[in-house]
């Protein structure tokens, strides 16, 4: 359906002017017809286009057909894109004629041409670059530009191309929500087609298009940055948990470290209980703490019997085993947690019971005594057994804090003497 109203259709006009006064645009029916100039070779004569050809107005500055193809946002970008839709050839040829060498922004124009609103549909399909469409109103049907537009907004998806509206009848004109609905740019009659009216539309048009680009081209490359910064967050927290593995594990081989050295500088290498050091700490320890409690504190100091001549007749290796043998029996014995068993001097044990009265203590002393004896390490040097026995003197106390602990080392120590005196292998428990 042509538009009845436009001025450009009435042929017998010559020179036609778009717009009678003031201007802008003249030209005769040569070059509407574009016979002369071949421009619209593509137009059938009924006003639509037989095949998808496009005329190009300025060939020379466009690439080949690959340009199509090329998104308007890359660096490829080379011409502004505008489709003409309408069904009447007089408009093409006019708009051509009207925008012909006009640039903007140092980039020229690159029209299409489309005689009706599916051949539009189908170059806004092929070209998704179009920065402006010119659509006429009315073209097949009564409101085939406007139910063009709704599809390109619509089905194609494209928010990014500008529409102008163009019309030959005022009566035509899209409501409002329609201009909303389908981001309709602007409304033109095309009585009002003057070339300074024409361009001033295209340059708002393309400087819009192109704000846009502007914003989609920072919105692609915000959501890349943000992409990175979120694949180095993934990165980073991967980093901290490998991290934090290794500070674990280091830790762990720290405190496994630690506490080797702490068996180290508390045990005694030879017997693998505890050495002098510990035992003073330890007795110290529970000497304070038990005289606070007025609790009572058991000593029992061992010594080896005839272990000189034990060392003599089967040499200091076999001495070190015995002692070896010794220490085990006694830590054996005095099993509980709170006691502690320790290598006093050469062939001399300790054991520390804390919270034990004499009764108690003599119990353990006897204990380890029998316990020596049965290991059965035979002892030719001894002239009270056939085998390896030990002296124990006890000696135990309610510890005063004005009284030093070695009092209660010095009492065990005389009832070992004493137990050494009675013949030993025997207890002996410290009377004053
Ligand atoms: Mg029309």
């Amino acid at each position: 359906m042509n538009d009845q109203a436009l001025p450009l259709q009435d042929k017998s006009t010559d020179p036609i002017s778009l717009i009678s006064a003031d201007d802008i645009i003249s030209f005769n029916a040569d070059e509407l017809s574009g016979a002369s100039t071949g421009e619209i070779s593509g137009a059938s004569a009924d006003g639509i286009s037989g095949d998808d050809e496009i005329i190009w107005l300025e060939e020379d500055n466009l690439s080949s057909d690959s340009d199509s193809q090329a998104s308007t946002s890359g660096p490829n970008f080379q011409a502004w894109k505008i489709l003409i839709v309408d069904d009447d050839p007089d408009v093409h040829s006019a708009t051509r004629l009207a925008l012909s060498s006009f640039q903007f922004e140092a980039l020229p124009l690159k029209l299409i041409s489309a005689y009706s609103a599916i051949e539009g549909q189908k170059l806004m399909l092929t070209h998704n670059d179009i920065a402006v469409v010119l659509l006429d109103v009315v073209m097949e049907t009564s409101d085939a530009g406007l139910k063009l537009a709704q599809q390109i907004r619509g089905e194609l998806g494209n928010q990014k191309s500008r529409i102008v509206l163009r019309t030959g009848q005022p009566g035509q004109a899209p409501e409002a929500s329609i201009m909303l609905d389908y981001d309709i740019n602007d409304y033109q009659i095309k009585l009002d087609l003057s070339r300074q009216r024409l361009l001033t539309t295209i340059i708002m048009a393309l400087r819009s298009y192109r704000d846009i680009l502007t914003i989609e081209n920072q919105r692609v490359e915000l959501e890349t940055t943000l992409g990175q910064l979120e694949a180095l967050q993934e990165e980073l927290k991967a980093y901290t948990h490998s991290l934090e593995v290794k500070v674990s594990e280091r830790t762990a081989a720290l405190q496994h470290s630690n506490a080797k050295l702490h068996r180290l500088a508390t045990l005694d290498g030879l017997t693998q209980v505890a050495n002098r050091r510990c035992f003073d700490d330890y007795l110290s320890e529970q000497w304070h703490q038990l005289s606070q409690f007025q609790k009572p504190l058991g000593l029992i100091l061992l010594d080896v019997d005839f272990f000189k001549g034990y060392n003599d007749r089967y040499g200091h290796l076999a001495g070190d085993e015995c002692l070896q043998k010794i220490a085990q029996a006694i830590a054996k014995t005095a099993n509980r947690t709170e006691d502690l068993v320790a290598r006093y001097g050469g062939e001399e044990f300790a054991v520390i019971l804390p919270e034990t009265p004499p009764q108690g203590a003599c119990q353990v002393a006897s204990a380890i005594i029998q316990a020596v004896e049965a290991l059965g390490i035979p002892h030719e040097s001894s002239s009270i057994s056939e085998a390896v026995t030990v002296s124990a003197g006890i000696s135990w106390l309610i510890p005063q804090a004005e009284i030093s602990e070695t009092s209660l080392i010095e009492t065990a120590d005389r009832a070992l003497y004493q137990a050494k005196q009675l013949g030993r292998n025997r207890i002996q428990l410290y009377k004053p």
